[in-house]
């Protein structure tokens, strides 16, 4: 079940007996939430977007997820220790980075005890990273440098385009609406779009975007961005063995990233030089 406000709750307990009128009444809120498609250009890339949903919309798809993900882990959750002080430590810094490029999003990170190598971000801002990707990352330039790379998905407003890519905009604002009338086939492509944690299918464009966006937002927030070469070349060595980390499975490699970041790093070492 979706979260909903008590308000909302009461609404749709009234709607659920009545099914027309729900569905005129959502696509009344609908048509009114998809009046205005903003425009924004992307964080360091400078890319047109025309992206509906807003980031208040956006924040509350990610809300929802992510209360379901920290649900689903309750037992898992680590709240203390030195891998929780590192991981709270690294997101502060970016997080404080990207706000100036996303002032309304609220930033949260939670640490999860799990032997797969991944982190993500949701729209608007809620940061999930696993205990098994801290191997990987080494030290805290290294988690900068995937927390950059999540972060920027979520300022660039990846997962907002994808949506409007496949024409579930819609059904988006429906949900943030209440949850009222959506067929159950859009409802599951939509989650699959949100479920970050079963792999989020990025482009390969997009995913270029976040590492070039990551690298300056690490570099902003004083790391090192010639870490990040490091970073990458350890992930490419470690995608070698039988089974790649699910970070880069999530990430799709190609041999090309270590020289595009490359290309990137005067550019990163300017802003590095700045902090
Ligand atoms: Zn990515």
């Amino acid at each position: 079940m979706l979260f909903m406000s008590s308000a909302f709750k009461t609404v749709f307990t009234f709607l659920v007996g009545r099914p027309l009128l729900a569905i005129v009444l959502a696509a009344a809120v609908v048509g009114v939430l998809l009046l205005g498609t903003h425009r924004q250009d992307t964080p360091v890339t400078h890319r047109t977007q025309h992206v509906k949903l807003t980031d208040a919309q956006q924040m509350q798809l990610g809300s929802q997820e992510y209360a379901k993900t920290l649900r689903e882990n309750r037992a898992r959750i680590v709240a203390s220790g030195r891998q929780y002080a590192e991981v709270q430590r690294v997101a502060r810094r970016i997080d404080a980075v990207a706000s100036r490029d996303k002032p309304n999003f609220v930033w949260k990170v939670t640490l999860i005890r799990k032997r797969e190598a991944n982190a993500f971000c949701l729209p608007g801002g809620k940061i999930v990273v696993y205990t098994g990707i801290l191997p990987l990352t080494e030290n805290d330039a290294g988690l900068a440098t995937v927390l950059g790379h999540e972060v920027a998905h979520a300022t660039a407003e990846h997962v907002a385009e994808r949506i409007e890519r496949q024409h579930l905009t819609e059904v988006a604002a429906m949900i943030i609406a209440g949850g009222v009338a959506f067929t159950p086939a859009q409802f599951v492509r939509l989650t699959a779009l949100l479920g970050v944690g079963a792999g989020l299918p990025f482009s390969r464009s997009q995913e270029s975007e976040a590492d070039h966006i990551g690298l300056i937002y690490m570099a902003r927030a004083g790391y090192d961005p010639r870490q990040a070469l490091a970073f990458w070349k350890r992930m490419a060595r470690a995608s070698r063995g039988q089974e790649p980390p699910e970070f880069l499975s999530d990430h799709p490699s190609d041999t090309h990233r270590v020289e595009r970041i490359q290309g990137w790093l005067p550019q990163a070492q300017r802003e590095y030089s700045r902090t």
